[in-house]
């Protein structure tokens, strides 16, 4: 579809003038709701020298059913460490070639240039038929493979790009490889990451999407490869005391000459966010219930976008009467299981459901789908450009450095200065949890924040209260949540965490998480958005009394006190935090409880 032009002058409208200064997405008589970008608007800015295909790779999404977590045997640790003195002893073995690098000229294909359609040559070219040396690539958008190193004819070493300004955050990693052999088993060792333990050896597996079996059988990314393992190797931080952590999985690939893609989590980019948006904006129905703006510019020059969904009318008292709700995603670039639950949040507000409607009726809703696009587009895990995380600057964010949490948090203090907002919800990715779960503030008024919560749990049989943590821990107090709830007085101010791994309990127990899944949670989050704020507090009052005989006041205190929410970055290693007995015993058994009422 060819996108249509953008309109010359979006703020056109004959309103009042004062109004739509303060709120200019509010103004109920612009006639168009929202505005399509052209491609050139579209087009990611990496905002660094760093060579990237003009095109981001496309996918077609198509869960798998139920993808089991595979518990690893006991010995893959040692198993795996033992591959590291052999290594050493042997070195006569090793074949140590270079065979991809994203920045460096390549001594294979040294006059490359990006060719005419925007792609990059590749850096490996096949030096005979039988060369079975893989073709890597990243260079692409989300991409974040620094290095190849072939070690063996099937077996790589790779390294990672770090989080750009940074020496460290890698975790998040996105890359292909072309030139396979079928049934052959190789071996994928990425050798910088940084935290101290990983999902993968709590039976994770990464994710794979072969582009023959896309076409041939519609099928788009699984969980792929054996002997999953994650420990710490021998090699030195230089930067920091400690050594690297490795990742090494081996998998089997289905087809000679394939293109093979490998990645953290399902991904997506800023060009999917984008055109997303601009799909809504092509929707006769939806377009009428969300209005698009643009909070600032990034430093790369990338557009946040900001949506407000509401029903739009002339009424203004129906208007100012409405509350308010904001959402946002995406502050860590990695998390991309976050972009898929906003995904299924904006699509059910959008939706046609009645419950959609109501709460279209009831609430204005402010949806900031991505605050650290710049972070996005290179690949990073945790930072923005200016090497910040995002998510620790709320307190006082640099209006240059930082423009996003600047402009997103001017904008939520002046949504509170206009109407009551019940709810706020910052949402991410966890990387050493399973489950879905949710950290929250300690309210004046006992157990209040936890109401949520456990509706979300009554409506979503995936979503797990008993991992919940409530807290204002010092470690978290510049984070969007916590500056929310004590600058800007948002009681109900909340981080939602998805596993990237999957969950230990219910429907979906001892499986991972796909799409869908993620999808599934933020309709429920709808659900219980309704009962929290319907006017009859029935529900709300009945959840409340029930969380007072269910949490005693010295329990509610040592968890308030217990900091054990972080899924903390390699820089926080320090300030890990260790989560008290009794609460750890009374996960366990809810998470036993839960197993004998599902079964
Ligand atoms: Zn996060």
């Amino acid at each position: 579809m060819e996108p249509a032009p953008l309109p010359s002058s979006p703020r056109s409208s004959g309103s009042d003038p004062a109004e739509e200064e303060k709120f200019p997405e509010l103004v109920s008589a612009r006639p168009s709701y929202t505005v399509l970008l052209s491609e050139e608007d579209l087009r990611p800015k990496a905002g660094v020298s760093i060579p990237m295909m003009r095109r981001a790779p496309e996918f077609i999404y198509s869960p798998e059913p139920l993808e089991p977590i595979l518990i690893p045997k006991e010995t893959i640790i040692e198993d795996s460490l033992r591959r590291e003195p052999e290594r050493v002893a042997h070195q006569e073995n090793l074949l140590n070639k270079l065979v991809y690098d994203s920045i460096n000229a390549s001594p294979f294909n040294p006059s490359a240039a990006e060719l005419p359609d925007g792609t990059l040559p590749p850096y490996y070219v096949q030096q005979a038929e039988s060369d079975t040396t893989l073709v890597f690539e990243s260079r692409f958008e989300c991409g974040n493979l620094r290095r190849a190193l072939q070690i063996y004819e099937f077996e790589y070493d790779l390294i990672l790009s770090p989080d750009y300004n940074t020496k460290g955050n890698t975790q998040w990693y996105y890359f292909s490889i072309s030139n396979t052999r079928a049934n052959r088993l190789y071996r994928f060792n990425i050798i910088n990451m940084m935290k101290p333990d990983s999902l993968y050896n709590y039976g994770m597996r990464p994710l794979m999407y072969s582009t023959l079996e896309a076409v041939r059988q519609r099928k788009g990314w699984a969980r792929c490869g054996q002997e999953v393992c994650y420990y710490q190797n021998p090699i030195k931080r230089r930067s920091a005391s400690g050594c690297f952590y490795t990742l090494t999985f081996a998998v089997v690939l289905p087809h000679d000459n394939d293109v093979v893609y490998f990645a953290h989590c399902y991904p997506y980019t800023y060009t999917d966010l984008s055109a997303y948006l601009n799909h809504i904006a092509a929707d006769p129905a939806k377009r009428n219930r969300v209005r698009r703006s643009v909070i600032c510019q990034t430093i790369a020059g990338n557009n946040i976008d900001l949506l407000t969904i509401t029903t739009f009318n002339n009424d203004k008292e129906s208007l100012k009467k409405r509350k308010g709700v904001v959402l946002m995603s995406r502050v860590h670039p990695g998390e991309t299981n976050a972009s898929w639950l906003m995904k299924g949040l904006i699509d059910f507000l959008l939706g046609p459901a009645l419950d959609a409607k109501v709460l279209r009726d009831n609430f204005i809703i402010k949806v900031v789908p991505m605050l650290n696009p710049d972070g996005v587009i290179n690949g990073s895990y945790r930072c923005g450009l200016a090497g910040v995380d995002l998510n620790r600057c709320w307190v006082d964010p640099n209006k240059k450095l930082n423009p996003s949490i600047f402009h997103t948090k001017a904008m939520i203090k002046r949504f509170t200065e206009e109407r009551e907002v019940v709810l706020c919800c910052d949402i991410h990715g966890h990387s050493r949890k399973k489950n879905v779960f949710m950290y929250g503030c300690p309210s004046r008024i006992r157990l209040r924040e936890r109401v949520f919560p456990r509706l979300l749990e009554k409506s979503a049989d995936i979503f797990s209260f008993s991992d919940c943590v409530f807290g204002l821990q010092k470690a978290k107090e510049a984070t969007a949540r916590i500056v929310l709830f004590k600058e800007l007085g948002i009681l109900n101010s909340y981080t939602l965490e998805a596993s990237f791994c999957g969950s230990d309990f219910g429907k979906y127990a001892d499986c991972h998480f796909n799409t869908e899944h993620y999808q599934e949670i933020a309709r429920h989050y709808c659900d219980a958005l309704l009962d929290f704020c319907n006017p009859d507090q029935t529900v709300v009052k009945a959840v409340l009394s029930e969380l007072e005989q269910l949490i005693p006041r010295e329990e509610e205190e040592e968890s308030d006190s217990a900091s054990a929410d972080s899924d903390f970055s390699n820089d926080d290693k320090g300030k890990k935090p260790k989560k008290k007995k009794s609460g750890k015993k009374k996960a366990k058994e809810s998470t036993t409880e839960r197993r004998k009422k599902a079964s």
